[in-house]
């Protein structure tokens, strides 16, 4: 069922509690951020509400301060970050809950104090929960990123409010996830890499159920290949995957994609010698698809109307093995194609290419994309008032 959306209320002198992930990375000793990426992505609803006279209560966990204050995990600088790129003042609060927490007029922004500051947070306590709801008249969640957490501020407060909608950003993250996963322009495909076919095997079971190809790359490959009797020699394989790596293979009958070619190296090293071959010798391990692999898949992600990619083909963080992440980032981008990205990895490999603008999707959230495209409801969207 669709789930309601900011733009659907009426927020004009309410008071609106809007979960947010500011969980950003911090310098050593928590003063400095490193990238205000996820503050900017919450801009856009920040300032819808705004627009919309409401009082904003905006709320964040950063880290895992396991239920204490420690002052290296504060949202304060996010608040002097965020009224900078706003243009008009923050006002930290010192906790999340209490009667010490300022209630914003029309126009103005208050910024909680980490929620994780309180274990009642990740533990889903309903006395917590009603606390934080009594802050609100309406709640809105933009925090796809968390999404797949059921704690009290994505989950247990919408029982005490009235209306719970989803923010801008989060209404794109199920708008986009939606259309690649239900509804598909034909051919769909999905390139899923990475380092373990265990982290992947339930978004290769789901996946399978609606794409027209699946490609895989990736350390991951390896496992499926041993499984098919192929020499791996070093490559990393999970041994205790095989038998399952079979019973895909098998449901996935001429759907999968394997690479036929293999960039081999004796050490897992950056520059290390290495070879393109077919059969993976004794004593060297696969560390990137090769040209043959590059080619097919390519031609594949050309011939797609709609593709889903999350995970490396190789370890793209050492050169030369990043060249066939790299070639599929530009073959995604150049496709024509509705391309929903998932996961840091294939994000940063994006960007290196410097496609970014040529991909439709690239989700914020990468625990919470992966559950989506497993199939799984995520808690915090399940939450939110139906239309
Ligand atoms: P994941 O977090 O599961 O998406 O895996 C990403 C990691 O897998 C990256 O750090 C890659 O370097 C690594 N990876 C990809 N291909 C290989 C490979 N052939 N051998 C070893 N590691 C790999």
């Amino acid at each position: 069922m669709p789930k309601l959306s900011i733009r659907d209320l009426d927020l004009n002198g309410k008071t609106v509690f809007m979960r947010v992930d500011f969980n950003v990375p911090l310098a050593p000793g928590g003063q400095e951020i490193t990238s205000d990426k996820r503050i900017r992505a919450a801009l856009p609803t920040i300032q819808y509400a705004l627009e919309h006279g409401c009082g904003l209560i905006l709320a964040s966990h950063l880290g895992r301060p396991k239920g204490k204050r420690n002052p290296e995990m504060s949202l304060a600088p996010c608040a002097v970050k965020l009224a900078e790129l706003l243009g008009k003042p923050v006002t930290m609060a010192s906790d999340c809950i209490g009667a010490g927490i300022p209630k914003p007029a029309p126009g103005e922004v208050v910024l909680l104090e980490n929620l994780r500051y309180h274990n009642e947070e990740e533990g889903n306590d309903p006395e917590f929960s009603k606390q934080l709801a009594s802050l609100c008249d309406v709640y809105v969640n933009d925090a796809f990123g968390t999404a797949h957490r059921a704690h009290a501020s994505t989950v247990g407060m919408i029982s005490f409010v009235p209306q719970a909608a989803a923010g801008l950003l989060m209404d794109k993250e199920l708008q986009w996830l939606g259309k690649a996963t239900q509804n598909p322009d034909r051919p769909c495909i999905a390139i899923l890499g990475g380092a373990k076919v265990s982290d992947k095997i339930e978004v290769i079971q789901n996946l399978a159920k609606v794409v027209d190809k699946l490609l895989i790359g990736g350390a991951m490959a390896y496992t499926f290949l041993k499984a098919r009797g192929e020499a791996t020699g070093k490559s990393l394989v999970e041994d205790d995957k095989l038998e399952l790596a079979a019973s895909l293979m098998a449901s996935l009958g001429d759907k999968l994609m394997l690479p036929t070619d293999h960039v081999v190296a004796e050490e897992f090293k950056a520059d290390a010698p290495n070879e393109v071959v077919t059969t993976i010798p004794d004593g060297k391990m696969a560390l990137d698809i090769g040209p043959a692999t590059i080619a097919a898949y390519e031609a594949a992600v050309a011939s797609a109307k709609t593709i889903i990619w999350n995970g490396p083909m190789g370890v793209f963080e050492m050169k030369p093995f990043d060249k066939g992440t790299m070639a599929l980032a530009n073959a995604v981008a150049n496709a024509g194609a509705v391309s929903v990205v998932g996961g840091g990895d294939s994000e940063k490999a994006i960007k290196v290419a410097g496609v970014s603008n040529k991909i439709t999707h690239v989700s914020t959230g990468g625990g919470a994309s992966l559950e989506y495209l497993s199939g799984i409801e995520l808690p915090g969207v399940a939450a939110l008032t139906e239309k």
